[in-house]
C-alpha cells in the first residue's frame, strides 16, 4: 500500500517524527495497552498507526485520509489513552469527559467504544484507579442508560452530533475538560447533514485542543469542515494512506 505523507504548505514547519515499526517504540504506551494488544493478535502498527502515532502523541492536529478498514481507530484512541493517564481520573458522578470522538452513526460510535474497550479492560492497573473508560453515546439508545454510564466516569465518550447535543442541552454534560477532539468519517458526517451540529459541538470545545480528523475523502466540502475545526495556530499535518 502506497503510504504519501503531506505536510500543509501555509504553516510553519513541523519536524515530522519517523514511523514507527512496533507500539513499543513509542515508549509511552501503558503496560497494559501493550498486553491487551498483544492479546488481541495485534502485533505491529498498521501503515496509517506507523506514521499517525507519533505524530499525534507529538501533540499536532493530523489529518487522515484513508479507507475503511486501514485501522484509524487505534490510530487515535491510543494516543487519546496517553492524554488521559497523564491527567487527574475523572471524579464518579461528573459528566466530563477528557476524548471526545464524534461519528456520524450509531454503527460507528458503539464500533469506537468496543475498539476502547478492547485496550482498556486492564486498565485498572494503569495510573486511574478506577481505570479509564469509554462509553457511545447515541440517539435511539435509552438516555437514562447511557447517562448512567457516563456518571461512573468516562474520559473516552463516542457520540454521534444529535443525541451529544441533546444531553449538553439539558445541561447533563460538560465538554469543559475535552482537550483532544476526534471527527471520525468526516464525509459520511457531512453526507449525513451534521456539519452544523459539529460546528455547534466544536464551538463547545475550548480553542487549544488537540484535533484528529479522518475521512475516507477530501473534497471541498471535507476541507472546509477541517480547517473550521484545526484552528490553533499549528496546521494539522496530513497523511494519506493509498491514492
Ligand atoms: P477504520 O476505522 O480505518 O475503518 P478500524 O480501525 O476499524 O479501521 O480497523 C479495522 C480492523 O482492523 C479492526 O477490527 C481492528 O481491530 C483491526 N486492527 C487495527 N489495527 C490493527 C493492527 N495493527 N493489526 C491487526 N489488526 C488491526
Ligand atoms: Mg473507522
Amino acid at each position: 500500500q502506497a503510504l504519501g505523507i503531506s505536510i500543509e504548505d501555509k504553516g510553519p514547519l513541523h519536524i515530522v517524527p519517523a514511523p514507527i515499526a512496533q507500539f513499543e517504540e513509542l515508549g509511552v504506551l501503558p503496560a497494559y495497552v501493550l498486553e491487551a494488544l498483544r492479546k488481541c493478535g495485534i502485533t505491529a502498527p498498521l501503515p496509517i498507526q506507523s506514521q499517525a502515532l507519533p505524530l499525534v502523541l507529538s501533540g499536532c492536529d493530523v489529518v487522515g485520509i484513508a479507507q475503511t478498514g486501514s485501522g484509524k481507530t487505534l490510530a487515535f484512541l491510543l494516543p487519546a489513552i496517553v492524554h488521559i493517564e497523564a491527567q487527574q481520573p475523572i471524579p464518579r458522578g461528573c459528566i466530563q469527559p477528557i476524548a471526545l470522538i464524534l461519528a456520524p452513526t450509531r454503527e460507528l460510535a458503539v464500533q469506537i467504544v468496543e475498539e476502547a474497550w478492547k485496550v482498556l479492560r486492564g486498565s485498572k492497573s494503569g495510573r486511574h484507579s478506577n481505570g479509564v473508560w469509554a462509553t457511545a453515546v447515541y440517539g435511539g439508545g435509552k438516555k437514562h442508560q447511557q447517562l448512567r454510564e457516563l456518571q461512573y466516569g468516562s474520559e473516552i465518550v463516542a457520540a454521534t452530533p444529535g443525541r451529544l447535543i441533546d444531553f449538553l442541552t439539558q445541561q447533563s454534560m460538560s465538554l469543559d475538560r475535552v482537550t483532544y477532539l476526534v471527527l471520525d468519517e468526516a464525509d459520511r458526517m457531512l453526507e449525513q447533514g451534521f456539519a452544523e451540529d459539529v460546528a455547534n459541538i466544536s464551538g463547545q470545545v475550548r480553542p487549544e485542543r488537540q484535533v484528529l480528523f479522518f475521512s475516507a475523502t477530501w473534497s471541498s466540502e471535507v476541507q472546509m469542515l477541517a480547517s473550521g475545526l484545526c484552528h490553533r495556530s499549528s496546521r494539522p499535518v496530513r497523511i494519506s494512506v493509498g491514492q
